[in-house]
């Protein structure tokens, strides 16, 4: 080969496309985290932004979780897709109510519920289910993944919960499937009462599905005894629990998965998978899982305080966007709001949710994530908006009660609502 050949050959491998899997290359890097670069971007050039993007819990980790870690900060083992010794035992006990038992063989941890739903999704060999709206990342994972996908789309009547005749239009015939279902949810914020989940479930047994259940958030629900539908379905649901959201620890990288004994194969599986692609889940993080697992009064001031907090402020957040004229639920769990704005459709100069968000962005220094994000048509103009961006440390010193002010901590998020109220009515 001459040397001109060997350039030109050069140039023919820059042009082509780099050899990535046709899945990968329909991926885009998830919504809410790209919220944190665009606002750390417009800072630097000196925007003012307020987030309402990422949703991460702002409060503190509680004292006694990284004071294990801390104790156990030398341990540096391997372990198995179980964890430690004894580890799985506790898991099992805690995750154990009503009639849903679970035996330690059926417990897996893994580095957050995010991967213990990509696995999942990548055992399943059959047809899996997404209820729309949805959290961003189940969709990504099955794209990744290559998988066959129904979407259910809830109905803004059903205040954009599943219902059995949802899932009855869904499932015609006896195809395998696996539910993905998440409650409380996000991006709405709201939580599924029993009877709701009661009517599901048996639904749910009629049809045959497999539910996995990310109840990420379930501690996270301001009314403090939210069910389980695996409290319903016990033969038939996989619980997906992590310490991101209820003890604000989401950098640590830690989450699990109890199946019952109908589901064994499943956590069998799951194991398998996860011994040759992530062996197991921190180390150090699992003393933190086994601290969880023990209770006692400090978590639970912990996690009262923090449903308190977000309860008021939720609660705030919400009237103020109903009384800039947007549609805005109250919301019972964790910190979301879902956001329609609707109301100013004919005096906004955007389509779509996609465009709105940028639009609120550059007229306001707002940052929300779009609703196409959770799968919602373009043209719905819903936004989801996280209020978390305030200094935890500063509201867990100041509210204690049901009166407490929300003054400074919760300032710059409630003004942030007057500004785009403002902006609104300049339209
Ligand atoms: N499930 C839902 C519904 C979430 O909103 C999130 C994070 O935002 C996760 C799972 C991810 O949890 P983890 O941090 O344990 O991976």
């Amino acid at each position: 080969m001459t040397v001109n050949e060997l350039v030109q050959l050069k140039q023919e491998v820059n042009n082509t496309p780099p050899p990535l899997s046709p899945q990968i290359s329909q991926l885009h890097i998830s919504p809410t985290l790209k919220t944190l670069e665009i606002a750390h971007n417009l800072r630097e050039l000196g925007h003012e932004v307020i987030s309402w993007g990422l949703g991460e819990n702002p409060l503190p980790r509680p004292a006694c979780l990284t004071k294990r870690m801390i104790d156990f900060i030398e341990d540096k083992r391997y372990t198995s897709t179980s964890g430690f010794a004894g580890l799985a035992e506790k898991i099992a006990q805690k995750e154990s109510i009503g009639p849903y038992k679970i035996s330690k063989e059926n417990v897996v941890i893994a580095t957050g519920v995010k991967q213990v739903l990509f696995n999942l999704q990548m055992c399943f060999g059959g047809e899996i289910l997404h209820v729309v709206p949805y959290w961003v990342s189940y969709s990504e994972q099955t794209t990744a993944l290559g998988k066959k996908v129904k979407e259910i789309h809830t109905k803004q009547e059903n205040r954009f919960k599943l219902t059995p005749e949802d899932l009855l239009e869904a499932c015609r015939d006896t195809t395998p499937r696996l539910l993905i279902f998440n409650a409380p949810t996000n991006p709405t914020g709201l939580m599924y009462n029993r009877e709701e989940l009661k009517a599901l479930a048996s639904t749910i047994e009629a049809l045959n599905l497999i539910v996995a259940s990310d109840e990420i958030y379930l501690d996270c629900c301001y009314d403090t005894s939210p069910a389980s539908i695996a409290e319903y379905l016990p033969n038939q649901t996989i619980r997906l629990r992590g310490l991101s959201k209820e003890y604000s620890c989401g950098g640590d990288r830690i989450g699990y998965a109890t199946f019952p004994s109908t589901l064994s194969w499943f956590s069998n599986a799951m194991h398998t998978l996860g011994s040759s692609q992530y062996s197991c889940a921190p180390v150090v993080q699992q003393h933190a899982l086994e601290r969880v697992t023990e209770e006692g009064p400090e978590l639970e001031k912990y996690k009262q305080q923090a449903r308190l907090i977000f309860k008021l402020l939720g609660k705030r957040c919400a009237e103020k966007f109903r009384e800039i004229g947007l549609h805005c639920e109250t919301p019972e769990a964790a910190w979301y709001v879902w956001i329609d704005f609707t109301p100013y459709q004919k005096k906004l100069p955007v389509k779509t949710n996609t465009d709105l968000c940028t639009y609120i962005l550059e007229k306001t220094g707002l940052l929300f994530v779009s609703g196409s994000s959770f799968g919602m048509p373009e043209d719905k103009l819903y936004l989801r908006g996280s209020f978390v961006d305030f200094n935890g440390q500063d509201a867990m010193s100041t509210v204690h009660d049901e009166y407490s002010s929300f003054s400074p901590w919760a300032d710059r998020i409630l003004n942030s609502i007057d500004t785009l109220g403002r902006f609104l009515r300049s339209l």
